[in-house]
């Protein structure tokens, strides 16, 4: 038997998700535009090593926006498939993706064994 993922469960579990997301990337936005104002100016105290902490905390935040943006797109074309009813089947195969991976990672777009294809792919590459 084929198990598929309840369309109103996934649907839950999608705006669940956006929303933990939007929240996030939200509050990353408002410390990349709006800095601490004093920062300039506490710098000068401060040690290389700490400035080297703080450079790669900004990159770090910057980092998890981009991949935070990137989710909140995965999640909204797994909304468009939900509407259009083709959610849930993988893109590279065609067959449904295990429930279980989809409750973990809702806007899945791959099953676990096309998913772990396309990453050793990638990571030959790099
Ligand atoms: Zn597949």
């Amino acid at each position: 038997m084929i198990t598929v993922m309840d369309p109103a469960r996934a649907r839950q579990r999608l705006g669940e998700e956006r929303a933990h997301r939007q929240s996030l990337a939200q509050r990353l936005r408002r410390e990349e535009s709006d800095p601490v104002e004093s920062s300039e100016l506490s710098k000068i105290d401060q040690h290389p090593a700490e400035l080297g902490t703080e450079t790669f905390e900004r990159e770090l935040e910057l980092t998890t926006l981009m991949i935070v943006e990137a989710e909140l797109k995965d999640i909204d074309d797994a909304m468009g498939k939900l509407e259009q009813g083709t959610y849930g089947v993988c893109e590279a195969c065609g067959k449904p993706i295990d429930p279980e991976r989809l409750e973990a990672k809702p806007w899945a777009r791959f099953c676990v064994a096309d998913q772990a294809r396309i990453e050793q792919a990638l990571n030959r590459r790099a």
